[in-house]
């Protein structure tokens, strides 16, 4: 096809966008005389309406070849006399032999503004590709609702059978920890009544009873804290905290395990009192969790070290081991609750994997932070950040 020059007159620039028009497999037109009889048809008329209707198309009425647009002849007056500016009809479907389905649109305008004789002009375009990405766009929006539905659904299940599950771990570990204190305290009459040349068997027994007794009392004690963390139930008893003082607390209670296993437990504590705001008990059981950590995850012989010092108004307290260590990827799970990594699995130290949760919560519940650095086969260092002043409530 010979493209025009733009001087060579609308004329043939018409014939030309005409014919573009004809060329086009999705497109094609019709010039209808105010009767909505046809004068003249592009060639791809009759085929893209799929119609068998006999050539020539000219002279034939338009609700004859498409009866959509019987019922139609009033708006389409409206459209001739400039009432109204266009007419359309969308998604008009037909068969075709091979069973698919093809999807037309119409849209009737004045074939010339100024002059209603002139008639209409019908632009067909075939619009099956977006007719069904559309449906399909409905359907797929219909099945997300349904899901979200769905999904809603479960979610209410998984917080009813979650509220069962905090009710009977609660009542469980409130129900254990009585006859816990009966094992404990009888074991620890027992240690003191047996004379010390008694059998020694006698003794050592005892004295794992009595261990095994304190360590489950530790889990229920942990467990109790979860359900209260996921309860929202978490309360702070704030007082002055002197934070020397509760790192020493808390390494009070581990020295026996470092001596059993060999392991050095070294501190560095600042000259001058690091004093917070804070839950004493709470502050220790953070240490307490963190340092106990390091002894457990380092072999015989290693070290885990805490150090106090105040930087940006905060006090950080970092706990170094030079143990197991952990990829990155099991840094990522490190803080949620009952994740244990593959090698503590695997190792003699026993856990439930809830301590961090636990650390970590509490540290925020203080306005801190808990973070992590860490390299498989090198060690860890955990650090907690905690406020030297409280904000404001
Ligand atoms: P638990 O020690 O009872 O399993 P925690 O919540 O305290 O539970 O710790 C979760 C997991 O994080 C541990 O099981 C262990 O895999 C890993 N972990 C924690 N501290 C250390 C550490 N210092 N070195 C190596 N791994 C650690």
């Amino acid at each position: 096809m010979i493209r025009p020059s733009l001087d060579s007159g609308p004329v043939a620039l018409a014939a030309y966008v005409a014919r573009l028009f004809c060329d086009s497999h999705r497109l094609a037109y019709a010039h209808l005389a105010p009767d909505l009889k046809i004068v003249h048809a592009s060639p791809n008329f009759a085929p893209l309406l799929t119609t068998a209707a006999a050539a020539p198309m000219e002279g034939q009425a338009l609700t004859d070849l498409l009866e959509e647009f019987v019922g139609a002849e009033e708006a389409l007056a409206a459209v001739l006399s400039g009432k109204e500016a266009v007419y359309r009809l969308d998604r008009i479907n037909r068969q075709l032999p091979d069973g698919s389905t093809v999807y037309l649109s119409f849209q009737v305008i004045p074939f010339n503004d100024l002059y209603p004789e002139a008639g209409l002009l019908l632009i067909a375009e075939e619009t099956t590709t977006e007719t069904q990405l559309e449906q399909r766009l409905v359907q797929d929006r219909n099945e997300l609702r349904l899901l979200q539905v769905e999904l809603a659904q479960a979610n209410e299940q998984l917080q009813h059978l979650n509220r069962l599950k905090s009710f009977f771990v609660s009542m469980a570990a409130h129900d254990m920890r009585l006859p816990l204190t009966a094992i404990k305290g009888y074991s620890e009459m027992l240690l003191d009544f047996l004379p010390n040349e008694h059998l020694d068997k006698q003794r050592h027994f005892t004295a794992i009873i009595h261990s095994q007794a304190h360590r489950l009392g530790q889990l229920l004690n942990g467990l109790l804290d979860v359900e209260q963390i996921e309860q929202g139930k978490l309360v702070l008893k704030l007082s002055e905290v002197n934070l020397g003082t509760a790192v020493q607390e808390a390494m009070n209670g581990l020295n026996v395990m470092a001596l059993n296993r060999n392991l050095s437990l070294l501190v560095e504590l600042p000259e001058q009192e690091v004093q917070i705001q804070a839950d004493a008990e709470r502050v220790e059981q953070i240490l307490y969790n963190l340092i106990s950590n390091g002894l457990k995850y380092t072999r015989d012989e290693g070290y885990v070290r805490v150090s106090l010092h105040c930087q940006n108004g905060q006090a950080v307290i970092d706990v170094a081991d030079n143990g197991l260590g952990m990829t990155s990827e099991q840094m990522d799970k490190l803080f949620e609750p009952y994740y244990r990594t593959d090698e503590a699995r695997k190792s003699r130290a026993t856990g439930a994997g809830i301590g961090l949760f636990i650390a970590k919560t509490l540290a925020e519940a203080h306005h801190g932070s808990i973070a992590v650095e860490s390299k498989r086969g090198q060690g860890s260092t955990f650090t907690v950040r905690l406020p030297l002043r409280q904000p404001l409530p």
